[in-house]
């Protein structure tokens, strides 16, 4: 049997008003008191059915839909958005899943408004769009680094609300996560990174000086749930120094968000019962 849990998962890390960044505990595993193991399998049994409606929802897209839905990640260096994407996103069919990491604008992007590149990136119909950072970082290493001033970022919170909501509007349900690790956790996983060479790729030496910046994430981060956590598209924060338990909770809300589109196999724009005969008709 597999185990469930004890409040639903999109209710136990939903961001509302009031919400305190800094009191989240990031090894804790809200809403699961079960454990790894149970966990994982879990897991697989969410995987499976995941399976089985986004095929529903790919089925959608292909004759003609417009229903999609939108995974943003966001979180720390190292907060395990890889890990989420190959094992919450690797049980379904690749062709139905639409990846896209944002990472420091190109030439031509920097020539655009922030939100081009973040539109052309838009899951089409019938997709589960992944956005491995996304609009976000316009809002979060833009400012703490004062990529830009004040004046520009600011009114940001507010476009981004505005842009989101048009793409509800458009038939996409929007999942927006937070992965949210301890400062401890993400030097145990960046040392990692450097005693094991299967690991080194993984390395940036700009990660140990954006540690440095820390509390400035944090108040960026807590600015950004205060600010676009809204009932269109609200925010999620996910406990994930435990990595199993963030891919279990980010599966937990993709699969309720696919569920919530509650689509039926599409019916077929031809006579059946016709062209079966056809086929029968034929003799080879
Ligand atoms: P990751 O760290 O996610 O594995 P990269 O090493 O390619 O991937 O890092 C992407 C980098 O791009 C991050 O440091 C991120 O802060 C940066 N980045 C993403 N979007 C923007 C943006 N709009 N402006 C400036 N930097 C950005």
């Amino acid at each position: 049997m597999t185990k469930s849990w004890s409040m639903p998962p999109g209710k136990a890390q939903r961001v509302r008003p009031g919400f305190d960044l800094a009191a989240v505990d990031a090894s804790s595993t809200p809403g699961w008191e079960h454990g790894r193991s149970s966990a994982e399998s879990k897991l697989e049994a969410d995987g499976n059915r995941l399976s089985e409606v986004q095929e529903r929802l790919y089925a959608h897209g292909r004759t003609g839909g417009s229903r999609a839905v939108l995974l943003v990640l966001q979180g720390m260096d190292t907060a395990g958005k890889g890990g989420i994407v190959r094992h919450v996103l690797g049980m379904v069919d690749p062709q139905g899943v639409q990846l896209h990491s944002f990472g420091v604008p190109t030439e031509r992007e920097r020539s655009q408004h922030y939100l081009q590149r973040i539109r052309e990136a838009l899951p089409a119909g019938g997709r589960i769009g992944v956005f491995d950072r996304s609009h976000y970082e316009d809002v979060l290493v833009v400012r703490v680094n004062e990529l830009v001033p004040r004046e520009v970022w600011e009114p940001r919170y507010d476009e981004i609300n505005a842009f989101e909501r048009e793409v509800v509007d458009s038939g996409t349900v929007i999942v927006k996560v937070m992965l949210h690790i301890s400062q401890q956790e993400q030097k145990a996983r960046l040392r990692e990174r450097l005693e094991r060479p299967d690991k080194y790729w993984k390395f940036n030496p700009k990660d140990v000086d954006e540690r440095a910046k820390w509390p400035a994430y944090q108040e960026a981060y807590q600015a950004v749930l205060d600010r676009t956590s809204t009932e269109h598209a609200p925010w999620h924060v996910v406990p994930a120094d435990s990595k199993w338990y963030a891919r279990l909770a980010v599966g937990a809300l993709v699969l309720a968000a696919v569920e919530s589109l509650d689509l039926d196999w599409p019916p077929a724009d031809f006579d059946v019962e016709a062209e079966t005969a056809r086929l029968d008709a034929q003799p080879f």
